[in-house]
């Protein structure tokens, strides 16, 4: 009898063999249910084979094989085994983490096959037909090329009758998507830059990265549509990965426009389960010839892939933080490699990662120079020095000025501070005391509008105290500003402006953030008051002026990524001044104003700014100039934590090159009532740091860890 090993979704490293009265390689993928212990798995066919791996326990068989989802195909299959093996994680976990969650339920899942119709000979069939018969002549000419049912059926109320009576004598055929024609795609006229990026990129054969490095505005999506034209021309799919923000609803409208003849699988959260789930098989059997999605879109198999896209990829929601910790942006380079297709990653400001590995030599680096509609400027940027200023409630005389000037010409403004609550301390200047969260290392933020303290960690709210519960004293104040703060110091400044603030508190309902936008759009918002929510792919084509105010906190942080975050924060809130007609101008308040950091926002020389950087990363031994990995470990007491990485620490392996640190308590060492410490593990080599973890690892799995709950990330974005 032969076996098959199945992966499925528990926390062990391994597969699990079951019996199976008749089973072929074509199974290999494909899903099955069966027992374990007291329950029925859904789990996925690894692999086939004559004998169980483990010859001395009882082998139980399978329930079902499930036809209802194509199988995996070998490449995905191959990816994910990759993938499993970079992050350390184990494959059950990685095979389930990467499939439509619709597929973890045992109720089976159909979606009918697209299948399109065409005439055999359209010419013979046209002269068949009476010429008064002027509906079925309009059939015939639109079956010249394949065409769905529900196009036939909108002819008229009994074409699809008259296309089954041909079907019948032969004159019309059925055939797969495959010969689904792409329709003519017009696109722009390129400019120079985006020419040579896109003839750069060539037309899906070979393997090839690409660093597409242009600021807003500068064409980089239409670089995209043009790529992805020539790769469908030659019969193949595109991968397109946005971080999940960036997936609006225009941008999707914008593909669907560009290609009206081609099917477009969208994979991203907002699609229910069950429409995911069709999506995806769309794509498995090559119906839908573009997907466009979210992280866990790269894992989704595509047998004739052409092409793989990653835009904004220095996005921090390209990194899983939980579970499966994986960088969907580095599984698209891997995946586009395996494939031998090219990999785009476009950005303003790339990852310092990207843009090592282009100055390196190992992508190759395009730019795009300039703003791509005729006409178009970039916004001009003013540092304001706040230092010795007369500031009033946190403005600057200059930041009043300019806003008062756009209002009086209908314009609008964007006051961008990234700290949502009214302020981030309360405090009694009688005793020093701070309002901290008791579950937490962090104070809490006053929501004044609320009467609340929040912990913006862990959820934890409390009443706000009338007096200080320290002394007593009744002159507790908040302290430093927040959104909702500044939204009531510019509704005084400005009464007759309408100010409105957007950020995670005032879009909490469903719809409140869609409805927030429409009324940018619309013009019926003065001035606007917002958090990073605003930052990325809107685009108000009355917003002349970005004012940026509370940043300077990201120039001097302990995580040596803040600065790389800040600049490409900046440049992306830049981007939302001044499209088309109205050049934009962004007012930074800062106490640095000469910064480098700043300077080179102003001299919009990202590649200053990165080289910078990745000099100092060089001094201080950080990413990208050497590899990382983190073990992290939590528990009840800090020592608790601490004493297991100890013991963690003495199982690694030592291997040359490799440097195990001490364990050391996390930076916010105590979140939501657990204490958490952690062991950096670093290398210039990757395969040394890889062959370590993979040793590390297996030691570590045959250890009971208790209460303590530990995890593994390699390439950790954050410390
Ligand atoms: P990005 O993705 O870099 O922000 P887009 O591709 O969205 O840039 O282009 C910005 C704007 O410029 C869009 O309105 C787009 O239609 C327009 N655009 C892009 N390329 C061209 C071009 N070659 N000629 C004219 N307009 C262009
Ligand atoms: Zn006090
Ligand atoms: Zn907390």
């Amino acid at each position: 009898m032969p076996f098959v090993r199945v992966a499925l979704d528990v926390p062990l490293d391994r597969l699990f063999d079951y019996a199976v009265e008749a089973v072929t390689a074509a199974d290999v993928g494909r899903r099955v249910v069966v027992p374990f212990g007291s329950r029925s798995l859904v789990g996925i066919v690894m692999a086939v084979a004559d004998a169980p791996e483990d010859a001395g326990v009882a082998i139980k068989p399978v329930d079902a094989i499930l036809e209802d989802m194509p199988a995996l195909p070998a490449d995905t299959l191959a990816l994910l085994r990759f993938c499993a093996d970079y992050y350390q994680h184990p494959i059950g976990q990685v095979v389930h983490t990467a499939l439509p969650s619709r597929f973890r339920d045992i109720a089976p899942f159909h979606v009918a096959e697209a299948l399109r119709y065409v005439a055999t000979d359209a010419a013979a069939l046209a002269a068949a037909i009476p010429a008064r018969a002027v509906m079925q002549h309009r059939l015939v000419a639109m079956l010249a090329v394949p065409r769905s049912e529900a196009e036939l059926r909108r002819v008229s109320g009994t074409a699809w009758k008259t296309v089954q009576a041909w079907m019948a004598d032969g004159s019309v055929a059925v055939t797969r998507h495959e010969a689904a024609p792409i329709g003519d795609i017009v696109g722009l006229t390129l400019n120079a830059d985006q020419t040579a990026a896109v003839q750069s990129i060539g037309s899906g054969k070979g393997f090839g990265a690409h660093l597409l490095q242009g600021i807003t505005g500068s064409g980089k999506t239409e670089v995209y549509l043009q790529a992805i034209a020539a790769v469908l021309a030659a019969g193949k799919q595109a991968l397109v990965l946005v971080p999940e923000i960036n997936l609006t609803p225009q941008l999707e409208g914008r593909f669907r426009s560009r290609f009206p003849m081609v099917e477009l699988a969208a994979l991203h959260s907002s699609v229910a389960d069950g429409e995911r789930a069709a999506a995806w098989v769309k794509a498995a059997r090559g119906e839908a010839r573009i997907v466009l999605g979210t992280r866990l879109a790269v894992f989704t198999p595509m047998p004739a892939l052409g092409l793989v896209i990653v835009d904004e990829e220095h996005d921090a929601s390209y990194k899983q933080q939980d579970g499966l910790r994986y960088s969907a942006r580095d599984m698209a380079v891997a995946r586009a490699k395996r494939a031998d297709v090219p990999v785009v990653l476009g950005s303003a400001t790339p990852s310092l990662e990207s843009w090592h590995n282009a100055a390196q030599g190992r992508y190759r680096h395009d730019y795009l120079r300039l703003r791509a509609t005729p006409g178009a400027k970039p916004p001009a940027w003013r540092l304001i020095g706040t230092r010795h200023a007369p500031m009033t409630d946190g403005l600057h005389p200059m930041t009043v000025g300019a806003i008062a000037e756009r209002l009086a010409r209908c314009e609008q403004t964007l006051i961008f501070l990234n700290r949502r609550g009214y302020a981030p301390v309360m405090h009694c200047s009688e005793c020093g005391w701070l309002a901290a969260c008791t579950r937490c290392s962090a104070r809490l933020t006053v929501h004044l509008r609320e009467g609340r303290l929040r912990c913006h960690h862990c959820g934890w709210e409390e009443r706000l105290p009338p007096r200080c519960p320290g002394c007593g004293n009744a002159d507790v104040k908040p302290v430093g500003q927040g959104t909702q703060r500044l939204e009531d110091v510019l509704a005084a400044r400005f009464p007759h402006a309408c100010v409105m603030r957007i950020d995670r508190d005032s879009t909490r309902r469903k719809g409140s953030f869609e409805a927030a936008l429409k009324a940018i759009h619309d013009g019926r918002v003065d001035i606007l008051v917002g958090t990073q929510m605003l930052a990325k792919g809107h685009d108000f084509p009355k917003l002349t002026l970005v004012v940026v105010t509370g940043a300077d906190s990201g120039l001097y942080s302990a995580d040596y990524r803040a600065a790389e975050r800040l600049f490409a924060q900046l440049a992306q809130v830049a981007g939302r001044a001044g499209r088309a007609e109205h050049p934009g101008e962004v007012l930074v308040q800062t106490d640095f104003p000469e910064h480098p950091l700043y300077q080179a926002l102003l001299a919009d020389d990202y590649d200053a700014f990165a080289q910078r950087e990745l000099d100092e990363r060089q001094l201080a031994g950080f990413p990208p100039i050497l590899h990382q990995a983190v073990l992290r470990a939590e528990a009840a007491k800090l020592e608790e934590a601490v004493t297991f990485l100890r013991k963690a620490s003495s199982l690694a392996p030592n291997v040359e090159g490799v440097t195990v640190w001490d364990p050391v308590p996390a930076t916010m060492t105590r979140l939501a009532n657990r204490e958490r410490a952690q062991v950096l593990v670093q290398s210039h080599s990757r395969p040394r740091l890889q062959s370590m973890l993979a040793a590390w690892m297996l030691a570590m799995r045959q250890e009971r860890a208790g209460k303590i709950r530990w995890s593994l990330d390699v390439d950790p974005l954050e410390l």
